[in-house]
């Protein structure tokens, strides 16, 4: 009975948003998407150029939860995918992670990182003042400096030194001497990258994960959202207001925060201080077949993309048979402006660059389509967590859920916006009105 009262709007149709809408629809709650593009699904959008089909920057999923997998697979058959990717230096071609696999370097270099391996500050204190300084205390001056601290630059378009160590986790492996001496003077192949079990669908790209979450006639497209007035729980959108019980933000919380049009000076202050990344994906139609790894990481700085993955090696639907497509990826700071003349610039680096590297020939381009997202890699800066904790609290008194990878401004995969959009609708089901 109560349930009929409730009227909860979602403000996003990525996938944190679909399954918010979709859990709510199973608990028979009425609820409504605003999502201001024309189609949903937001980053996981995959696109078709010609027979090509291309994700908005890789994406393989991750999960491990075992009921994400099952949703995940009932939407779309997938092709388990074992990674073996490797990183390009100078000219120099090194496998994935490359503390593992030292080999392919001049002696000297060898030395160098050893040396300074051995040299390293291991004190606890240090590595967590900052990223830096735990990319010194794991591997040693001469390593930390000419590869992941470059790497750095370029994926989180912040120097080391400003980040933290929050959102480390997992991600960067740590190495033994036993290991870095091995990887140094042995030719050996020791795959540690942080994800064994990923999986990617058969067809239609990455989107096709959300077949099941994408059949929602909740959906209210091409929104344009003037204001949000959490006083009154209305919402204001170009043409008209919708009276809400519950709100759920997966939109970016920055916009958020402009939307709900409050002036407290602390408020915008801190807002003004998350920082984000901007992503411009440049993907390549090439009439030949490539001979590649799935994907490869870029220390070199000069060629401005981070990564480039082969979309044919994901599944081969993906790409015409006897061609092949690559798909790079540039990060700057959001705030930076974007014009034609810079994503120019971005687009003529990679292809330079591709071609510079011998691994594309430029008479075997058949297409190439550049486009920029303002919002991609959310920015772990020594302001982050201050910024953030300010924000949420400001909110709390309105009762808001803000979920998914820019709503909760967090390092989130698409399985894990799948289970807070779950949790939230499971909330909300228990939770009676005020
Ligand atoms: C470089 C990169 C690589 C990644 N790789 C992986 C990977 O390998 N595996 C993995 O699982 N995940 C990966 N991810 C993460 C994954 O893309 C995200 O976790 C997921 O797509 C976020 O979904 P979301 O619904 O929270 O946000 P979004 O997909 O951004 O959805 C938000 C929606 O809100 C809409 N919106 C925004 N502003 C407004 C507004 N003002 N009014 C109305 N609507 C609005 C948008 O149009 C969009 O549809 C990657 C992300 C990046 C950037």
């Amino acid at each position: 009975m109560i349930q009929n009262k409730k009227h909860v709007i979602i403000l996003g149709a990525g996938i944190s948003g679909l399954t918010v809408s979709f859990f709510l629809n199973k608990f028979k709650i009425k609820n409504t998407i605003i999502e201001k593009d024309k189609l949903a699904g937001g980053l996981l959008k995959s696109f078709k150029i010609k027979d090509y089909t291309f994700d908005n920057f890789i994406h393989v999923s991750h999960a491990k939860n075992t009921f994400v997998k099952n949703f995940f697979k009932k939407s779309s058959n997938y092709i388990n995918i074992k990674p073996k990717p490797n990183n390009l230096f100078g000219k120099i071609w090194i496998d994935h992670s490359s503390q593992f696999n030292l080999f392919p370097l001049p002696f000297i270099e060898r030395i160098k990182i050893i040396l300074s391996f051995l040299l390293r500050n291991k004190k606890k204190k240090y590595r967590l003042k900052n990223y830096e300084n735990w990319l010194r205390g794991a591997y040693g001056n001469y390593f930390a400096k000419n590869f992941p601290m470059q790497y750095t630059e370029k994926y989180w378009a912040t120097k080391a030194q400003k980040l933290d160590t929050s959102w480390i986790k997992f991600r960067m492996q740590e190495i033994s001497f036993k290991d870095i001496f091995k990887g140094a003077f042995f030719k050996q192949y020791k795959n540690t990258f942080y994800s064994q079990k990923m999986r990617y669908p058969k067809k239609g790209g990455y989107e096709s994960f959300l077949r099941i979450l994408k059949k929602n006639n909740n959906i209210i497209y091409n929104s344009k959202l003037k204001k949000i007035d959490l006083i009154k729980k209305k919402i204001f959108l170009n043409n008209k207001i919708i009276n809400y019980t519950n709100l759920v933000s997966t939109i970016p919380l920055t916009e958020f925060v402009n939307l709900t049009k409050f002036k407290d000076k602390k408020l915008i202050n801190f807002k003004n201080q998350l920082r984000c990344t901007a992503g411009i994906i440049i993907s390549i139609g090439l009439k030949v077949p490539l001979k590649l790894r799935t994907w490869f990481y870029i220390y070199n700085k000069d060629f401005k993309a981070s990564r480039i993955y082969c979309p044919g090696k994901l599944a081969k639907d993906n790409c015409p048979k006897n061609k092949s497509s690559l798909q790079a990826e540039i990060f700057i700071d959001n705030k930076k402006k974007i014009t034609p003349n810079l994503l120019q610039k971005f687009k003529k680096n990679t292809i330079n660059k591709l071609v510079e590297n011998k691994i594309i020939k430029e008479h075997d381009i058949d297409f190439v389509d550049t486009r920029y997202k303002k919002y991609a890699n959310i920015i772990f800066d020594k302001n982050y967590k201050k910024s953030r904790d300010y924000i949420m609290n400001y909110y709390k008194r309105f009762d808001i859920d803000f979920i998914g990878r820019f709503g909760s401004w967090a390092y989130l995969w698409s399985d894990q916006c799948f289970m807070s959009g779950k949790v939230t609708a499971q909330k909300i089901y228990k939770k009676k009105l005020s």
